[in-house]
């Protein structure tokens, strides 16, 4: 995949991976394998608290998220595949 080409449909992203130990839907905790980085909508929010759904459809509590300065280590390939197909403007 090009990074050049991914960089630029994901403009309007922001790209954030779960903290080890966040709850995931159904109460299991995030272990290694669940820290990928997703990509999200940048968030039309005022409140620091406000939940952030990934293109995936992960819900993720901003306090238990990193935010990623780029798409670096493991992409979530449910994101990668709708921000490459035009499922964002
Ligand atoms: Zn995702």
């Amino acid at each position: 995949m090009d990074d050049v080409d991914l960089t630029r449909r994901a403009s309007g992203l922001v790209v954030v991976r779960l903290r080890r130990g966040a709850a995931l839907p159904g109460g299991r905790l995030a272990g290694e394998s669940d820290r990928t980085a997703h990509l999200c909508p940048v968030p039309h929010c005022e409140r620091a608290s406000d939940s952030l759904t990934a293109l995936c459809g992960l819900v993720i509590l901003p306090v238990r998220a990193d935010l990623l300065p780029a798409l670096t280590g493991m992409p979530c390939p449910a994101c990668l595949v709708r921000a490459t197909c035009g499922a964002v403007g």
